[in-house]
Formats: structure tokens, C-alpha cells, sequence
């Protein structure tokens, strides 16, 4: 298909230097794949932030264009998987990373990355969810199986404004259990306490290592998007048959462990990976945000609509830790 689109286009200006800018491209220079999509709405996620700044475990060649997660209408499916204009949503895969990304008014990708949207969400509400919500439900997911129960006691979520983070707070508290956030911003208790946190508690006091081998529990489950020292805190002060899904690494990749939270408490250390599910996998965990995990008007008051043009402040933003909930790109 001919014509052009905007585009948020990353380019190193110098060595180690990011610039964004909004640029026209063609759509001809798009990857060749078989479903070619018209965005009507990204979303802004921490590892969009690393892209848009020169992470190279993120994105090894620029000039390149961001974004991980992408709604809107199909115009084109070689594959014939989907109808034209079936809207359907992307996220993961390589889509943002080293495949142009969805801060742009077209994608093109393997039919195989997209599931259809559901109708109860659109594509606005898919992307205030995006990869943060469907990595929020994985971790939720993984915790029930793994026999999470409000009765069972506390379920404690880190970097609890952030995206997943805030998601996740909403999540559990719909689904019953009482919900202790920890947060970098203290001055934003109340919009924690809105989304169903009974406690917050300040980020420090997880943060630094700490020779105690375990400490008094003060919760049985949870979500952990921060990772470094504050994972192992939250591991040695989780409740006898308790568990912590970790899936992020906002404050560090590296921690100092022991095994006696393992083999004294029998606490499960729960893996999450939002991007390489299978895509049934997805498309199940996106029916239950749809459905019976929809935390409802919560979704609104996380989320914050930004322009194309908008997005480099809003991605500086994050990649500096100070965003709040969701941020959504209309590219309509
Ligand atoms: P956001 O930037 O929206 O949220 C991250 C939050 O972490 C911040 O708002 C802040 O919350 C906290 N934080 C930031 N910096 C630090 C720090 N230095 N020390 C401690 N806490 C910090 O990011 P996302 O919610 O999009 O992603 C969160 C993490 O999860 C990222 O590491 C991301 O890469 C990862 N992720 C992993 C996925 C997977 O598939 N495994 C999928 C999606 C995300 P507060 O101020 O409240 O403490």
C-alpha cells in the first residue's frame, strides 16, 4: 500500500545521544509483513522509555520508531486471519524492540503478533491496559495458581504507581484481596488508596540490602515490578506458603539471596514474561481484562491521553521513574 505516516522516529544524533522527533514515513518502508494495521491507540511502557534512549538490550539499530503495544483497524492481512477493519491489538513480541514499533499511525507485523481487541474494551481501554495490564493479570494469574486467596493473607505490589504496578494494585483489590503498595512517591498515597491499597508503604524501607536471612512476614503474596534488593526484601518477608511473581527490573536487575525464604518457608519465586506468551496465552489473560478482571472506572483514573507529540516529555518521564499510571497515545 502507498502513502505516508507519522511516526515517532528515535535517531543517535552522537555517540550515545537519543533524539525523538515526529517524522512522515512511507508505508512501503515498512517491514513485509502480511497484516498492515491503522493505529488509533499506543501505549507508553518503561521499556518504550529504554528504547527511546538507546537501551541496546532493547533496540540495536536507529534510527528506529518505539512502541510495544498497538490498537486499531486492520486494512491489510496477507495471512487472511483477520477482516479489513477488524480492529485488533499487539503487544510483545518484537514489536518496539527491533520491528518498527506503535508510536505511529501504521505497523505492519506477522499476523501471528495480533489478537482481536475485545469489543468490551476498544482500543482505548486496551492500551490504558496494554503490556502493563496484560503483564499485571499474567502476575495475578500465576498467583492464583499458585494459591493465592484474599483469606490467605496480604498481597504487597511494588512500584505501585507505575503502570504495571498501579494495574496490579487495582487487580487484587477487585478480586478481594487487601492490597499493601510500596511507592517511591508517598505524595501519591491517595491515589494509591483509590485504587484499593489499604496500605502504602515507603519504597526505602525495601530497598538496601539486609544480612537477615527473613524477617517477620507482612504479606503472603506479590507483584514486583522494581526487581534488585527490594525483590529478595519482599521474598524475606513473605508469609509462610506465600508467593512473589517478579517481573520487572525498574530498580535493578541484580539481588543478593539466600535459600532459607525457599526451603524454611516454602515461598515460590514466580517468573513473568509478557512478551514471548504464546498468543492464546495473551488472548486468554486479555478476555479476563475484558471481563471478569475489568477494574472498571479505576482504568479511566489511571490513565492520561497524550498526542504523538507528547510522547518524547511523557517517555523521559518514565524512563526517570517518575511516571504515574498509564499514559495512552491517540493516534487517531
Ligand atoms: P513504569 O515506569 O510505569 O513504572 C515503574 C515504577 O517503578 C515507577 O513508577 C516507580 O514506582 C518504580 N521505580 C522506578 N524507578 C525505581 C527505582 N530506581 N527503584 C525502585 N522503584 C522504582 O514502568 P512499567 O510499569 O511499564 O514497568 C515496570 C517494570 O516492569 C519495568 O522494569 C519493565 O521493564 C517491567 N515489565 C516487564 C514485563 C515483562 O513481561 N516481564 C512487561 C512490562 C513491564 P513508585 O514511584 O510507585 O515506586
Amino acid at each position: 500500500m502507498e502513502g505516508t505516516f507519522r511516526a515517532l522516529r528515535v535517531e543517535e544524533v552522537a555517540p550515545g545521544k537519543f533524539d525523538q522527533r515526529i517524522e512522515s514515513q512511507e508505508i512501503d518502508a515498512l517491514p513485509a509483513h502480511e497484516l498492515l494495521i491503522e493505529v488509533e491507540y499506543s501505549s507508553l511502557n518503561y521499556k518504550d522509555a529504554l528504547s527511546a534512549f538507546g537501551q541496546p538490550g532493547v533496540t540495536r539499530e536507529y534510527p528506529h520508531t518505539p512502541g510495544i503495544d498497538a490498537a486499531g483497524r486492520v486494512l491489510e492481512d496477507a495471512s487472511g486471519t483477520f477482516q479489513p477493519g477488524q480492529q485488533v491489538l499487539v503487544t510483545g513480541y518484537d514489536l518496539g524492540m527491533n520491528t518498527a514499533g506503535g508510536l505511529a499511525e501504521r505497523i505492519r507485523v506477522p499476523a501471528s503478533w495480533a489478537v482481536a481487541c475485545p469489543e468490551s474494551l476498544g482500543a482505548r481501554d486496551a492500551m490504558a491496559l496494554g503490556t502493563a495490564g496484560l503483564t499485571a493479570g499474567l502476575c495475578v494469574q500465576k498467583l492464583l495458581a499458585a494459591g493465592a486467596t484474599p483469606e490467605g493473607g496480604t498481597a504487597v505490589v511494588t512500584g505501585a504507581t507505575g503502570g504495571v504496578g498501579s494495574i496490579a494494585v487495582a487487580l487484587l483489590a477487585k478480586l478481594g484481596f487487601r492490597v499493601a503498595a510500596v511507592t517511591g512517591k508517598l505524595e501519591s498515597a491517595e491515589f494509591l488508596t483509590a485504587l484499593g491499597a489499604e496500605k502504602i508503604i515507603d519504597r526505602d524501607m525495601l530497598a538496601e540490602y539486609s544480612p537477615r536471612a527473613l524477617v517477620k512476614p507482612q504479606w503472603q503474596w506479590g507483584v514486583d515490578s522494581v526487581g534488585g534488593e527490594t525483590l529478595f526484601n519482599l521474598i524475606k518477608a513473605t508469609g509462610y506458603g506465600g508467593a512473589v511473581a517478579a517481573c520487572g527490573l525498574a530498580g535493578g536487575a541484580q539481588f543478593n539471596a539466600s535459600v532459607y525464604p525457599f526451603i524454611l518457608r516454602g515461598v515460590s519465586l514466580l517468573g513473568i514474561d509478557s512478551v514471548e506468551q504464546p498468543l492464546s496465552a495473551k488472548a486468554a489473560v486479555w478476555e479476563k481484562l475484558a471481563g471478569e478482571w475489568n477494574i472498571g472506572e479505576k482504568l479511566a483514573r489511571i490513565t492520561e491521553e497524550l498526542s504523538l507529540a507528547q510522547a518524547p516529555e511523557f517517555l523521559a518521564r518514565l524512563h526517570r521513574g517518575h511516571g504515574i499510571g498509564r499514559y495512552i497515545v491517540n493516534l487517531n
